[in-house]
């Protein structure tokens, strides 16, 4: 007979992270927990004769990978678009969406993800060149960062921009620089404040479906926890609506998302609702940390704010001021929230550096663990001080895939760009460095992530040079960031990311073992078994 409560994970080599013992033969589970972690002999006398047993096959077992930063609902309603990530130029990105509106004659409205900015002629969309392919619909296609939309004529008119339309604080309106129209690249805060609101009114059970579909992919990929960087009040609702159906697969850690309106008391008045969040929701499977703000764009759309200006001359600056930032920022951590800060230019990363040092220096060191988000170009001397002042670097390797890099380097130039994503930087600075994906942004896929943070090579052209591939992380290290260090970023570090006796039984078994085959066998790996919380959320 079978005893469902107890589980023996046996026949691969087990990762367990756990730096008292980071080798192991075997797992033993009972219900949720891990109750033994060691050689497999006592392992099989720790799960007892009725155990369920679960043979790894000679792959590697390892912690439940947890995505450091990503967005749940938004990974599943991308999933449902015009796919445009990997389309290589305009034609192909115009006959993606024309067949996406041909298979959706229903649709109210025509949908696009992930157009990147070197596959556009001069890297900005223009209405024209959606409108000959969507003319009867409004069609909103979002570039792979989600910093910027491009929308055909009709969705210009259904957003009410005209010529007219004075640029919102911290947000932009493409104009034709001849007739002072309104091209259809819209950026920002326009694409935050306006577009996402009005996409994102979907039903409840539209909402469903997307949190179903995100959940399911991220099982097959071996997650088991994921970091929600912004929260929507409708999401929140979706994620506690699977959990009381016994269907939320991964553990939640949530940031509300706090907008930039520009009036002090709107701010400050969502920062008092987050808190609000916080304090309803602590459980150990869906919680609300703290909050999000958005402080810059992305190099790519010369948004992110940088201390000199791109090779084109433009330039940015940070979407909060330093006022408004210090004043939501203070208020934040005095309410005890975990404050994510999005900032990818150094110009960013140093105003919201200065806030957090301002906001421990006015209510004291506080211990939560602020974290700044992505990271992308920082001066060596602010790298430093993120470990002075115990702030996370939440860093998303798939981002510094070579093969989209191109126009993300002509941009900052040569020299800023050997700079990028300096990982070791941030580890030789003390900081805890947490790897995410930052999903739908790029792939959820934490196995490629690791690729790419093992080997700074392109995972869909190894022909690409990498990107310093002297700041390459030895696998095993890619792995810890990707689970421990993720947990402790997000006060995980007692519940999972370390296959430990006590901890939830959150795992995944490899069909290889890349640590000893090398991080090129990660291209093929494949996730054969997820466990999370004790439930097998994946098996193939
Ligand atoms: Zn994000």
């Amino acid at each position: 007979m079978q005893d469902s409560e107890r589980s023996l994970i046996s026949g691969g080599r087990v990762f367990t992270g756990d730096p008292d013992r980071p080798w192991a033969e075997a797992v033993a589970v009972e219900a949720n927990r891990i109750v033994f972690v060691g050689d497999a002999a006592e392992a099989e006398q720790a799960a007892g004769a009725g155990a369920r047993r679960i043979d790894a096959q000679g792959g590697l077992v390892l912690p439940g990978f947890i995505d450091g930063h990503a967005h749940l609902v938004m990974t599943g309603a991308g999933l449902l678009k015009a796919q445009l990530r990997d389309a290589p130029d305009l034609g192909e990105i115009q006959r993606r969406i024309g067949d996406w509106a041909e298979a959706h004659p229903d649709a109210t409205r025509v949908l696009g993800r992930g157009w990147v900015h070197a596959a556009i002629p001069g890297g900005e969309p223009t209405r024209a060149m959606l409108d000959a392919v969507v003319p009867d619909r409004p069609a909103y296609i979002e570039s792979y960062d989600y910093h910027s939309c491009w929308a055909n004529s009709a969705a210009l008119a259904e957003l009410g921009i005209d010529r007219d339309t004075p640029d919102p604080v911290g947000g932009r309106i493409v104009r034709d620089p001849d007739t002072g129209e309104a091209t259809g690249y819209l950026l920002e805060t326009v694409v935050t404040e306006r577009i996402w609101p009005l996409l994102n009114r979907v039903s409840d059970e539209e909402t469903d479906r997307h949190l179903a579909a995100a959940l399911k992919t991220y099982a097959e990929s071996g997650v088991t926890s994921i970091v929600e960087m912004a929260l929507e009040e409708s999401a929140l609702r979706a994620m506690l609506r699977a959990a009381e159906a016994g269907q939320l697969t991964a553990r939640v850690v949530a940031h509300a998302i706090i907008h930039r309106t520009g009036e002090a008391a709107s701010e400050l008045a969502q920062v008092e609702a987050a808190t609000r969040l916080t304090q309803a929701h602590r459980g150990d499977h869906l919680r609300v940390a703290g909050i999000k703000l958005i402080s810059d764009g992305t190099i790519d759309g010369c948004t992110a704010a940088l201390t000199e200006p791109y090779t084109n001359g433009q330039n940015a600056d940070p979407i909060w001021d330093s006022e408004s930032l210090d004043r939501v920022v203070v208020a934040a951590d005095k309410a005890g929230l975990q404050i994510a800060i999005h900032a990818i230019g150094d110009k960013a990363i140093r105003s919201a550096l200065d806030a957090l040092e301002h906001a421990a220096q006015v209510n004291g060191t506080s211990g939560l663990r602020h974290r700044i988000e992505h990271l992308e170009y920082a001066d060596p001397q602010d790298i430093e001080r993120l470990g002075k002042l115990g702030v996370t670097a939440s860093m998303q390797p798939i981002h510094a895939d070579p093969g989209f890099l191109s126009n993300w380097a002509a941009m900052l130039g040569e020299q800023r760009a050997e700079q990028g994503f300096a990982w070791p930087l941030y580890l030789e600075a003390g900081a805890t460095l947490a790897f995410g994906t930052d999903s739908p942004t790029a792939s959820h896929e934490a196995l490629t992530n690791m690729f790419v943070a093992a080997s700074r090579k392109s995972p869909a052209d190894a022909s690409i040079p990498a990107h310093r591939p002297d700041w390459a992380l030895p696998l095993a290290d890619a792995f810890l960031h990707g689970t421990r260090e993720s947990a402790r970023a997000a006060f995980l570090e007692h519940t999972t990311g370390m296959l430990r006796p006590g901890f939830a039984a959150d795992l995944v078994i490899l069909d290889g073992d890349p640590i000893a085959e090398g991080p090129d066998s990660l291209l093929k790996a494949k996730v054969r078994l997820t466990l999370m919380n004790g439930e097998i959320t994946h098996s193939d």
